[in-house]
Formats: structure tokens, sequence, C-alpha cells
């Protein structure tokens, strides 16, 4: 479950590196379209920090 102050979270959060919107990906991660990071959640709180993310290669 996704908590929902989360999603109303959703809507200021952005990239750090990129300052873009993030996107909910599962219910642990938050994605950036524009550099392809994946910034994960723990224990309902995102992990805004460059370091903590992966990027995703498709
Ligand atoms: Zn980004």
């Amino acid at each position: 479950m996704v908590p929902p102050d989360l999603l109303e979270m959703l809507d200021i959060l952005a990239c750090p590196v990129c300052l873009k919107p993030l996107v909910l990906r599962g219910e642990d991660g938050l994605k950036c379209n524009e550099c392809k990071r994946v910034y994960p959640i723990r224990n309902g709180i995102p992990m805004l920090l460059e370091p903590e993310a992966m990027i995703e290669q498709l």
C-alpha cells in the first residue's frame, strides 16, 4: 500500500538532479523520467538523495 500522504507529496517532489517531477514506480520507488533515476521509498519516506538512486537500464 502506498501511504496517502505520499501521493500528496508526489505533487511537490522533484528529482534533485534535474528538478523534473517524479512518478511512482511500483510501491517502493520514485522514478524520474528525465534521467531514469529511481529513488527508493523506505518506510513511506522518499529518499531523494542522488547517491541513493539507481539508474534504471531499459
Ligand atoms: Zn532526474
